[in-house]
């Protein structure tokens, strides 16, 4: 089964989308904060990360350009999440190699095609 991993402080917004992702056929490992987040990142080698940007110690940002240095032979896609607020962030995070973001609050009808685009669209442009 493939491996998801939800980096989410948020008790709420983690269990829905791992709802989401197990009803999709993905097993999901949680980290409820930035430094396990990026543990697993490197442990549990997922097929692609679910990062929230407000964490309780240190911030998304910086998650994001942990796991970037600490990769040798591949780019897993990290996925940011957003909230409209903060949608100036996101050229920010863009640069910082995020992947793609998707909205919070999560819409449950729409999240996982916007998952699965935004991982589609990431497998293409590395076998190019
Ligand atoms: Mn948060």
């Amino acid at each position: 089964m493939k491996k998801v991993l939800v980096i989410e402080d948020n008790e709420d917004n983690m269990c829905l989308i791992t709802f989401i992702l197990h009803k999709n056929g993905y097993e999901t490992v949680w980290a409820e904060n930035g430094k396990k987040g990026l543990e697993l990142a490197i442990k549990e080698n997922p097929e692609f990360i679910i990062l929230d940007i407000q964490l309780p110690d240190i911030s998304g940002f910086e998650v994001l350009a942990l796991i970037r240095q600490s990769e040798k032979h591949h780019i897993v896609p990290i996925i940011a999440m957003t909230s409209y607020a903060m949608s100036g962030d996101r050229e920010k995070l863009l640069r910082a190699g995020c992947t793609g973001y998707i909205e919070k609050p999560i819409d449950p009808e729409t999240v996982m095609g916007e998952i699965q685009r935004i991982v589609g669209e990431h497998r293409e442009n590395i076998n190019r």
